[in-house]
């Protein structure tokens, strides 16, 4: 496929790509989608009738989410997608609806982008081996350091919804509750150990009814598609309060994810197996096929003075459980599941040091700091640091990026 318009090579969005996200224009939302800088408004092409042989409900894109959008069913969806495709790269197609390209085209840099879907219930997964492993390590030893759960289920937790915020929205420094590391009584103060967790999520798009399961093999049915996720977290609030319930304050307070959301159609050509899981897993978590891909994500820290340094380049295929097992385990109690539910990964590490997804693993706790080419070290963040997560597959000269997550801690 090659698209009639000039689509910059270094491009995330390519003709292959076309993802869908949420646009604020003129006090509006609209969804849209993106090829090279551009983004695409789509109620134009509805307007000018591109759409017409779908049937789609007059106003669609006229929505502040891409719930509804998702609603339609990705046999709707995906058709939409495949027409913008079609638009884009058959010139006499395009060349039907006399559109004036200025109408529907925007310069992306000149466009803010919202949340892309109104997240109702967020959950967050503990999928890769390496990282928890690492962090294990740390707090219990090498022999102990996998509980003995981790092996046979993939391990997660609910997080908090309302958190969830756009890249480009920065946030406060968080406070809470520090112990003292000598006497171990708290006080009150601001969080010394700022981190970052390098994550994707994907985005529930078909709903279930208390007490439905979703079997492994059918899971990826209910997957619209995924986004960069980055899960800031506060260390030391974190090992002070997470006994025994979990996470709770330490990584509540904010929560960046990209702002396209990249549809498991685009991602197809990046389709690939995962780890093999040497330990075997009950039937309902047994799937069938190959359901990893290899997407490339880098981390980097910018510092106030704007100096990028890449602080991590790992892969979602490293992920030990996959999203349908993480999906059928999710609802095999029944738990029902709902349209715009965000299921983030966990911290995705691979093996080398180079490859590991957060500053607690790279720095292994403070001890050996991280090396910035400004000359200066992090074992955690300061205030000003510029967190950026980019994610780009390529493979037969398809790409397929997902543009950035960042965020910028304030004090
Ligand atoms: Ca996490």
């Amino acid at each position: 496929m090659k698209s009639w318009l000039e689509i910059d090579k270094t491009s995330d969005f390519s003709i292959y790509n076309i993802p869908f996200g949420v646009a604020s224009i003129q006090d509006e939302k609209l969804i849209v989608s993106r090829i090279g800088n551009f983004v695409i408004v789509l109620d134009i092409l509805q307007d000018a009738g591109v759409f017409n042989d779908l049937d789609l409900p007059y106003g669609i894109f006229i929505q502040d989410s891409l719930n509804g959008f998702i609603g339609l069913g990705k046999k709707v969806t995906g058709k939409i997608r495949k027409t913008i495709q079609t638009f884009f790269s058959d010139a006499d197609f395009a060349g039907q609806f006399a559109l004036d390209r200025d109408s529907y085209l925007l310069d992306a840099n000149m466009v803010r982008m919202a949340l892309p879907v109104s997240v109702g219930d967020y959950t967050d997964f503990y999928s890769s081996k390496e990282h928890a492993f690492n962090v294990g390590c740390m707090f219990r030893g090498p022999e102990n350091a996998l509980m003995p759960n981790w092996t046979h289920l993939p391990v997660g937790y609910h997080g908090r919804a309302s958190s969830i915020v756009v890249s480009g929205t920065d946030f406060i420094r968080p406070a809470g509750q520090i112990p003292n590391k000598e006497t171990g009584i708290p006080s009150f103060g601001k969080t010394k150990e700022l981190d970052i967790e390098v994550e994707m999520a994907f985005i529930v798009g078909k709903e279930t009814q208390l007490g439905d399961t979703v079997d492994v093999n059918s899971a990826e049915d209910y997957i619209f598609g995924m986004v960069l996720f980055n899960d800031w977290s506060a260390r030391d609030i974190q090992r002070w309060e997470y006994v025994p319930l979990g996470p709770f304050l330490g990584k509540n307070f904010a929560s960046t994810i990209s702002p396209w959301v990249i549809t498991m159609e685009a991602l197809e050509p990046f389709r690939t197996n995962g780890p093999v899981q040497d330990t075997p897993v009950l039937p309902y978590l047994q799937q069938k096929g190959n359901h990893s891909f290899d997407i490339p994500i880098t981390a980097s820290l910018i510092t106030k003075e704007g100096i990028e340094t890449v602080i991590c380049e790992t892969n979602f295929k490293f992920l030990y459980w996959t999203m349908v097992q993480q999906l059928a385990h999710h609802t095999v109690n029944g738990c029902n599941i709902r349209i715009g539910d965000l299921m983030a990964s966990g911290t995705i590490s691979g093996k080398e040091k180079s490859s590991f997804g957060s500053m607690l693993e790279i720095s292994w706790k403070g001890t050996q700091p991280i090396q910035l080419n400004d000359g200066s070290t992090r074992s955690f963040l300061l205030d000003g640091d510029t967190i950026k997560l980019k994610a780009r597959s390529e493979a037969d000269g398809i790409v397929v990026g997902f543009g950035e997550a960042t965020g910028t801690v304030l004090e």
